[in-house]
């Protein structure tokens, strides 16, 4: 039997009827919230996944994924992103990072675009559980940041191989 139905966690402080709910791989989401009772508010920002590593979706037009296991919901103000300040040299993103690497020295070296850098302190390793921003006391986005340098890197490994390529 193919994985056709999905247990989803309907959640956030915007939803009515929070809870688990059991739908077909596909349903919009609109349709989910809806049959469920619909929103308390005016919604902000919808989140597919848990409050970590989920990604923000258009709640208008996103479905639900048969790897989908939570949907979270929240209102404009729960959903401001606060404002980053600089970093305090507090190390507390070293030491949150299940990966043991170096967020804060990643975050510049993706802010610098400089690809040895990132080579150098594994950003490849980096799996964007989110625990470093979490924890950041300045709120620095590290891990959009990390993102941007992955693809940074991904992008000059590929330059880097077909400029190699071109040589043979
Ligand atoms: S937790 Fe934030 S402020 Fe502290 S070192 Fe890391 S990036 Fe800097
Ligand atoms: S997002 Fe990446 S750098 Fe940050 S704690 Fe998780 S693995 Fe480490």
């Amino acid at each position: 039997m193919p994985l056709v139905r999905r247990t989803v966690t309907l959640d956030g402080g915007i939803v009515k009827n929070p809870g688990n709910y059991d739908v077909p791989a596909g349903t919009p989401i609109a349709d989910l919230v809806e049959a469920s009772g619909g929103y308390k508010g005016e919604p902000g920002k919808v989140i597919m996944g848990g409050p970590m590593m989920g990604i923000a979706v258009d709640r208008t037009s996103a479905s639900i994924l048969k790897i989908n296991n939570a949907i979270l919901m929240f209102d404009k103000a729960e959903a401001e992103i606060p404002l980053e300040s600089a970093c305090i040299r507090c190390a507390r993103c070293v030491m949150s990072c299940p990966m043991r690497l170096m967020p804060t020295a990643l975050d510049s070296a993706s802010r610098e675009h400089d690809i040895d850098s990132l080579r150098e302190y594994n950003v490849m390793d980096c799996i964007e559980c989110g625990c470093c921003s979490f924890i950041c006391p300045a709120k620095r986005y590290l891990v959009q940041s990390i993102r941007d340098g992955k693809a940074a890197f991904r992008a000059a490994l590929a330059a880097e191989k077909a400029k190699e390529a071109a040589r043979k």
